[in-house]
C-alpha cells in the first residue's frame, strides 16, 4: 500500500502543535508496518533538511499562474516531499495572514499536481486539518477530474475541530471549484467558505485522534457548528488514539531528569520530587506533589481550575504548574503562587522542565473542557504519574478511573465540568496517596500501558483498506 500524508506542519521540520507530532511520527510507523509511506509539506522558511530538486510545475490560480518547485528530503527512511514556492511559504510563521487561504489552495493544489504528475502515485492520500482539506474535493470536483476507481482514495483527520479555516466567500474562486458548491450543502459556513467543510464532504474517510472525540463532535457541545455536517457523514466516522514516541518519553534514559528510574523502584522518582521542589521553592516535604504542563486556555480547562486551586492547596497538595497562554490566568496564577507557598508557576515553554515534572511529581491534572487526544496523560504514564483527568475526548479513551475499577484503573477521572467535581476528585486521588503500597502498584500498571504509535499505526491501515473499498 503506498499512502502519502499531506500537513501544513510535520515534526521535526516544522511545529506548532500535535499535528506535527502525528504527521511526522504516524509515516514512520506506517513504514515500519511494510506501507510505502511519504510525506508531504510546505517548504517553509527555516526548514533545515537536506533537499534534491524533483521538479516544477505551475499551478494554475484560476486568474494567474504561481510556480511549484517540488524537492524531496528524507524523515529517518520515509521521503518527505516540500512545495516550495517563495510567495508563499518564505514566511516567518504557519499561519494567521491575510491570504492564508490563497495560500493553502495553492498548497492543496500543488499536491494534486503532483501525484498527477506521478512524482509519487499513492493508493491513499491522507490529509490533515483545513489546511489540504481542498484535497479530496479537489481530486473529485476538481478541473482535472478522472473517475473515481482511478483517483486515489482519500481519508481526512480532523485533529481539532475549532479550527476551520473559513474565509471570505471570494476564496472559492481562487480553489477552481465549481461556484455552484457555495451553498449550505457544499461549502459555505455561516456567509464563509470552509475549507473544513470540504474535507468532511468530499472524503472517502474521515477520522479524529479519538473515539470518544469522534463521537463527540457530533454533538452541539463539542461540535463547533459543524456537528450538523459531520452527522451527515456519522457513517465514515472513526476515531484513532494519537500515540506517543516512548524512546523520547523514558525516564530509565531521559538526560533531562537528574535521577533515572524504571518500573523496578522509585527511589529515583523520589529524588526527582524532591529537586523539582528545590528547583521549584516548594517545601521540601512528602506532601502529594500535582503537576500540570498545559496550554493557559479555557480548552484545557483553566476556568475550573481558578475557583478550585485555594481548595486543593487546604486539602495538603503541592502543585506545580508550567505554561503558557491567555494574560488573565497567567496573571491570576501569578497573584496565587505569591500568596500560597503550596503553588509554584513556570509561565513559559520549556522543553526540559516539562520532563523534570512529568517525572517528579505524584499526579498529573488535566481538567479539559475538550481534549481532542491529549498526550501529557499517555506521558505522564511513562513517569509512573498518575493522571487526574475530565473525562472528555482522548482522556475518556486512555485513563481508567481507580474509584470504579481499583484493579485496572489508571488515574482518577471526573466527569461534569464543574469546580466541585474536580476538586472532589483531587481529594479522592490525595487519599489514595497516604497507601503507599497501593500506590506503587498503579505506578507500575501505569508505566506498563503502551501508548506508542505502533497500533495506532495499524488501526490507520485499516482505515486506508476501508477508504480504498469505499
Ligand atoms: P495540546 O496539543 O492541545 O496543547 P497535548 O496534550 O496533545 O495538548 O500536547 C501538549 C504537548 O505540549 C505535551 O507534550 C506537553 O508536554 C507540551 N507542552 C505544553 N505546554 C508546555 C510548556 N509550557 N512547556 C513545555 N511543554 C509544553
Amino acid at each position: 500500500m503506498k499512502v502519502l500524508t499531506v500537513s501544513p506542519e510535520v515534526f521535526p521540520f516544522k511545529k506548532t502543535g500535535g499535528l506535527a507530532d502525528v504527521a511526522g511520527t504516524l509515516p514512520l510507523a506506517l513504514k515500519k508496518e511494510g506501507v510505502d509511506a511519504r510525506i508531504v509539506m510546505p517548504g517553509h522558511k527555516g526548514i533545515s533538511a537536506h533537499m534534491k530538486y524533483v521538479t516544477d510545475f505551475a499551478v494554475d490560480m484560476n486568474m494567474f499562474k504561481e510556480t511549484a518547485i517540488i524537492k524531496e528530503g528524507r524523515s529517518g527512511d520515509v521521503p518527505i516531499y516540500f512545495i516550495c514556492n517563495h510567495r508563499y511559504f518564505d514566511r516567518d510563521v504557519l499561519y494567521g495572514y491575510g491570504d492564508d487561504a490563497e495560500r493553502y489552495t495553492f498548497f492543496s493544489n500543488a499536491v494534486v499536481r503532483m501525484v498527477e504528475e506521478g512524482v509519487f502515485v499513492p493508493d491513499v492520500i491522507h490529509c490533515n486539518d483545513w489546511q489540504s482539506a481542498l484535497i479530496p474535493a479537489l481530486l473529485k470536483l476538481g478541473p482535472k477530474t478522472s473517475p473515481d476507481t482511478d483517483r486515489p482514495a482519500t481519508v481526512f483527520t480532523i485533529h481539532n475541530l475549532a479550527y476551520q479555516g473559513n474565509f471570505t466567500p471570494g476564496s472559492l474562486v481562487l480553489t477552481k471549484l465549481p461556484g455552484s458548491l457555495y451553498n449550505m450543502d457544499g461549502l459555505e459556513f455561516y456567509g464563509q467558505m470552509s475549507f473544513l467543510k470540504a474535507g468532511i464532504l468530499f472524503a472517502d474517510k474521515i477520522s479524529t485522534v479519538s473515539p470518544t472525540y469522534a463521537q463527540e463532535m457530533q454533538t452541539p457541545q463539542y461540535g463547533e457548528r459543524m456537528d450538523g455536517v459531520l452527522r451527515k457523514r456519522a457513517q465514515d466516522i472513526y476515531g484513532i488514539l494519537n500515540g506517543i514516541d516512548p524512546s523520547v518519553w523514558d525516564p530509565f534514559t531521559d538526560k533531562n531528569i537528574p535521577h533515572n528510574f524504571d518500573a523496578k523502584g522509585f527511589k529515583g522518582k523520589e529524588a526527582d520530587k524532591k529537586d523539582l521542589q528545590h528547583e521549584a521553592g516548594l517545601p521540601e516535604t512528602r506532601d502529594p506533589l500535582i503537576g500540570m504542563v498545559t496550554r493557559l486556555t479555557d480548552q484545557k480547562g483553566l476556568n475550573i481550575f481558578m475557583p478550585a486551586v485555594e481548595e486543593m492547596l487546604k486539602m495538603g497538595a503541592q502543585i506545580v504548574i508550567l505554561g503558557a497562554g491567555d494574560d488573565h490566568y497567567q496573571n491570576a496564577l501569578r497573584a496565587l503562587s505569591v500568596k500560597h507557598p503550596g503553588l509554584k508557576v513556570f509561565l513559559k515553554y520549556d522543553e526540559g522542565l516539562a520532563h523534570r515534572i512529568y517525572a517528579g511529581s505524584d499526579f498529573f491534572l488535566m481538567p479539559s473542557k475538550y481534549e481532542p487526544c491529549g498526550l501529557s496523560q499517555m506521558i505522564c504514564f511513562r513517569y509512573g504519574t498518575i493522571p487526574i483527568v475530565r473525562e472528555t475526548g482522548g482522556l475518556a479513551d486512555s485513563v481508567k478511573d481507580l474509584s470504579k475499577d481499583p484493579q485496572k484503573g489508571s488515574g482518577f477521572v471526573f466527569l461534569n465540568y464543574d469546580p466541585a467535581e474536580l476538586k472532589a476528585c483531587v481529594g479522592r486521588a490525595l487519599d489514595f496517596y497516604k497507601d503507599r503500597k497501593a500506590l506503587d502498584d498503579v505506578r507500575v500498571r501505569c508505566m506498563g500501558l503502551d501508548f506508542s504509535w505502533a497500533a495506532s499505526a495499524r488501526k490507520y491501515i485499516l482505515l486506508y483498506e476501508k477508504a480504498l473499498k469505499g
